[in-house]
């Protein structure tokens, strides 16, 4: 097959007003960004408003291994085949961010022929709004040590400062840091850190506000740190919001790319998936839902972390129903279920992954029984997407299609990434036929649930641990949480997304284990409450040999290396 570069250069694109036309947005609502992507205004939500709601499908997955197991791909693979079914299919996916493009993972413009073009556009810049992101976190934290530096009025205690900096590189030399070096007038020396900006609470309230007044109330919300007494300072109190949210006026707006068959795609905000919700934007939902049949959505990671929040914390915040919900499996990752194959981020494969062995992908399979309770826990339809490698072997194929008979889950074989959307015709007509089933939508928990419970459950019901070991320190601050009022928040669980449990290193569906609740945060802003399990990066760092090494222009000018 050729390259996904190849790939994507080669397709035809379309005029991006004639692509929002075909989701009857009026060119007056467009941005135009070049000829790879243009912003919608928000007022196109206001305009849409009658039209009828389409069906909203998120993709999420199976645990799956460091590679990814091809949510992306298939989102806009499935995307593509209510095309071909002559429906309107509308895909909304996260920005990629720039760090792992350059690192370890390389883009995340799906692969072959399901794709989002141009790949170039999408993965490097795009609009600028990860820049407009990275300026108004660190507007916040220039404010706040000059705050200090000018006298300290709110009394902001130096060594109980949360906010840090944020930067779209993966750059482990900027985790910890010193900063205010230097003479009188140089600020205060502290130490301090840099996350990547896919990590920026910033990152998480763009992604759940539903306007620009919101959007600045939310930042208002923000808290940079505590006095010495443990009151929360804010963006509000420190009158940074109002210029963060002008810095962010643009990047508010949802981009409108196309597929490499044309279909409609709104790229908007790339949140973290481990301490944030890991979902694209409300609005660009919003908006999404209005101009198609089928909205299909991605949220990152494994259905227990991503569909667990995209239910508990984006649809809390937006008031959308979904109808149906794709689990993304694969052979090769629930192989790697049956726990006897190591498959490492940045190593080769190895080689007994691809002899053919159903019986392990049985044994591997109890993780797609879970994460199919884990999806019909909040009432949603669950269809199997098997997304086909040239690896599989029929038999093991058939074994992820006999587990989800046995589950009485609908299920397709899907070869849209060698195929396009013609080969997720299969997979798009089981999604159409889950979405006529009566919704039976419910969250997990209620607001009024205490923050240790709402863990408790999570771990208990979505995670099949035992039960929660809550660490001194994590109870002290879910006690001053729930005093500060945050009480009636959602909670967004950071663990690794490798494992069902706390631990990478278990496969499958582990059970007879303890979730350690090691530290507690909150990200008032966003609204949410963020207890780590886990050891948690939130500057990822290069590798030895990182895809930047491969990126460089020709001779023509052209991007040659990007994958
Ligand atoms: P996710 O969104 O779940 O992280 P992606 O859709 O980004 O996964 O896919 C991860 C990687 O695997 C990408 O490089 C993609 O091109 C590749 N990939 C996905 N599906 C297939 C497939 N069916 N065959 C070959 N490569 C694939
Ligand atoms: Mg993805």
């Amino acid at each position: 097959m050729p390259s996904d570069l190849t790939i994507s250069r080669s397709a035809p694109l379309l005029p991006l007003d004639r692509i929002a036309a075909s989701m009857g947005i009026g060119e007056h609502l467009l941005e135009p960004y070049g000829k790879a992507a243009a912003k919608i205004s928000l007022d196109a939500i206001g305009e849409l408003d009658d039209e009828p709601r389409g069906r909203y499908v998120v993709v999420t997955a199976i645990t799956p291994t460091p590679l990814g197991e091809g949510k992306t791909t298939t989102t806009v693979g499935l995307g593509q085949a209510f095309g071909v079914l002559g429906r309107r299919g509308v895909v909304a996916i996260r920005q990629p961010s720039m760090g792992p493009t350059f690192g370890i993972k390389g883009g995340a413009a799906g692969g072959g022929y399901s794709q989002v073009t141009p790949m170039e556009a999408l993965n490097l810049h795009l609009t600028g709004d990860m820049h407009a992101v990275t300026a108004a976190h660190n507007l916040l934290a220039a404010m706040v040590g000059n705050h200090i530096h000018q006298g300290n009025q709110l009394g902001l205690d130096p060594h109980a400062i949360t906010w840090g900096r944020v930067l779209d590189v993966n750059d482990r030399e900027l985790r910890n840091l010193v900063t205010g070096l230097g003479g009188r007038t140089d600020g205060t020396p502290r130490q301090s850190g840099f996350d990547i900006t896919a990590a920026s609470e910033v990152m998480a309230v763009l992604a759940l506000s539903s306007s620009l007044q919101d959007l600045r109330e939310c930042i208002g919300r923000i808290v940079v740190g505590y006095t010495r007494e443990g009151e929360p300072v804010t963006a509000e109190m420190l009158r940074a919001a109002g210029a963060m949210t002008v810095i962010l006026s643009e990047a508010i707006k949802p981009n409108l790319m196309q597929t490499v068959e044309q279909t409609p795609v709104l790229v908007h905000c790339g949140p973290f998936g481990n301490i944030a919700h890991g979902n694209s934007s409300i609005v660009a939902d919003r908006i999404g839902i209005r101009g198609a049949d089928y909205l299909v959505t991605e949220a990152g990671f494994g259905a227990d972390m991503g569909a667990e929040r995209f239910f508990n914390i984006k649809c809390r915040t937006s008031g959308l129903v979904p109808d149906a919900a794709v689990i993304v499996a694969t052979v090769r990752a629930l192989k790697a279920h049956s726990g006897k194959y190591r498959i490492v981020a940045g190593r080769p494969l190895p080689d007994d992954l691809f002899e053919e062995n159903p019986d392990d992908v049985r044994i591997g399979a109890a993780n797609l029984r879970k994460q199919i309770a884990n999806v019909r826990l909040h009432g949603v339809t669950p269809v199997v997407a098997l997304n086909a490698f040239p690896t599989d072997h029929a038999s093991e194929r058939q074994a992820i299609l006999d587990v989800a008979a046995e589950e009485g889950v609908r299920a397709a074989v899907s070869t849209h990434y060698a195929d396009g959307g013609k080969g997720a015709v299969p997979l798009a007509e089981a999604v159409a036929d889950a979405c006529e089933e009566p919704s039976q939508f419910r969250f997990l928990y209620d607001d009024d649930l205490s923050l240790t419970d709402k863990i408790d459950t999570i771990a208990r019901q979505v995670y099949g641990a035992d039960g929660i070991d809550v660490l001194p320190a994590a109870a002290r601050a879910l006690e001053t949480y729930e005093k500060a009022g945050f009480g009636r928040l959602p909670v967004c669980i950071a663990k690794t997304h490798l494992s069902l449990s706390a631990d990478p290193a278990l496969k499958g569906a582990p059970t007879g284990w303890r979730l350690p609740v090691r530290e507690v945060r909150a990200s008032a802003g966003a609204g949410f409450v963020y207890p780590i399990c886990g050891d948690m990066r939130t500057m990822p760092a290069l590798s030895k040999t990182p895809a930047a090494e491969q990126i460089d222009i020709d001779e023509h000018g052209q991007i040659v290396g990007l994958r």
